[in-house]
């Protein structure tokens, strides 16, 4: 979601005028687009704004501004840390930044603009600032109502709101006319869409839309809660012929009793039956989750349970995480602290153990002849072009150019531990 609205902010300037540089010292303007999910996220925005500091000084003119969900959350307090700073925007104001910035050119007064202001629609595409690209996210709502007790973004993104079916249909009609053939659906909790528009909308229905559109190959979306994955979107998988075999479903923890404490509202064994029931629509889904080791009170037990999941489950692929207290959650009022030490300990068996999963997962499609969107040049090599599985996984095999934007069919040859290798068998 923060890649997805900073391009809406590069695109949002380079319509009001401004250009992108490769090198900051060029830059007459400065945005960071920040992320406060974890502590580690919001020091790396201090120690960023902290090595701006000189360019400021240097080129007084130099406008400097911090958007996003630490934004959101401080407002005006990051003004009184980083006084250099012209502005500060919350995750509702990214529309109103060219006027911001027009007021800070005129004025030269800083700016805190933090209100929930823009309603849902607005986000809307906007001009792409990078074209030629051949997939792009479409938000389809924002905010959250669930209060996981860990979590910020109910108070930094709001409460739950969807746009109307209408409004992103057009939206991916217009995407699809310029050349976009995948298209990702982007918000906190994808399964919940509707809820908020009344209009007996839900998301199964939008993803049978979206099929419709002519142009558009491939449809993802991230993120889902497994409480909402009702059975009629799992039916999804094999009936919308567009809908790529992939979801990303975070767990967070194997402990009944962890994820009771983090108000996730479903068990252990309500997940596995969602696992069981996706694997039963759709054999060979990729499926990949989050896990938090280290939540107050975890205990070796709970942190088994988790092991033991992800044993039964064998991700495709996990994001794995510390527990990071969050000023203003429930959680931040638990005093059983687990110790950094634990915490660390915890992490590395989970990753250990992940990437032999990962591995053996991207082993068994050795010998699949696999339809691969070619996205772009591979970074590796300018001989090889690179492009996705349907069940997300990342190919890279020879071939030029003129193949970005077509979907071929490649015989994967070699398996590793972030990606496929291949060999290109036709041009679909
Ligand atoms: S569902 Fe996701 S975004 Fe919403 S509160 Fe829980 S973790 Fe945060």
């Amino acid at each position: 979601m923060n890649v997805h609205d900073s391009q809406k902010i590069a695109a949002l300037m380079e319509d009001s005028g401004y250009a992108s540089v490769n090198d900051v010292r060029e830059a007459d303007l400065i945005i960071i687009n920040t992320c406060s999910i974890r502590e580690k996220a919001a020091q790396k925005v201090y120690s960023q704004l902290g090595r701006l500091r000189k360019f400021k000084e240097r080129k007084p003119n130099l406008i400097i501004g911090v958007g996003g969900c630490l934004a959101q959350q401080l407002g005006s307090k990051l003004i009184e840390k980083v006084p250099y700073l012209d502005l500060v925007f919350g995750t509702h104001n990214i529309h109103s930044l060219p006027d911001s910035i027009t007021t800070i050119e005129k004025t030269g007064r800083t700016l805190v603009r933090t209100d929930f202001q823009e309603s849902v629609e607005s986000l809307g595409i906007v001009a792409p600032s990078d074209n030629g690209k051949v997939t792009s996210f479409v938000t389809i709502m924002q905010g959250c109502n669930n209060f996981c007790s860990y979590c910020v973004v109910p108070q930094v993104r709001g409460r739950e709101e969807s746009r109307s079916l209408s409004d992103i249909v057009k939206e991916v009609t217009v995407l699809a006319s310029r050349g976009i053939k995948e298209v990702t659906l982007l918000g906190q909790n994808v399964n919940s869409y509707g809820k908020t528009i009344g209009e007996g909308y839900d998301f199964a229905e939008l993803l049978h839309e979206i099929c419709l559109i002519g142009g558009i190959e491939r449809i993802r979306f991230t993120t889902s809660h497994p409480k909402d994955l009702s059975d009629r979107l799992v039916r999804c998988f094999s009936e919308v012929d567009k809908l790529c075999e992939h979801i990303h479903l975070p767990v967070q923890t194997g402990s009944d009793r962890v994820l009771g404490m983090m108000n996730r509202l479903y068990t252990r064994a309500d997940y596995l039956d969602k696992v069981y029931k996706l694997r039963a629509a759709c054999p060979g889904i990729s499926i990949t989750s989050d896990i938090i080791v280290g939540f107050p009170g975890e205990t070796d037990r709970d942190f088994q349970a988790t092991i033991d999941m992800m044993g039964k489950i064998r991700f495709d692929n996990l994001f794995s995480f510390k527990y990071s207290q969050r000023d203003g959650t429930a959680a931040a009022k638990l005093s059983d602290e687990i110790t950094e030490r634990v915490k660390s300990d915890r992490l590395k068996i989970v990753q250990a153990l992940q990437e032999k999963h990962t591995l053996e997962r991207n082993e068994a499609t050795r010998g699949n002849a696999e339809e691969i969107l070619v996205e772009e040049i591979s970074k590796n090599s300018q001989e090889d072009v690179t492009g996705r599985t349907r069940t997300n996984k990342i190919v890279n095999f020879r071939g030029s150019r003129e193949l970005i934007g077509r979907t071929v069919t490649v015989l994967i040859t070699d398996a590793y531990q972030h990606s496929l290798r291949g060999r290109l068998l036709n041009v679909n």
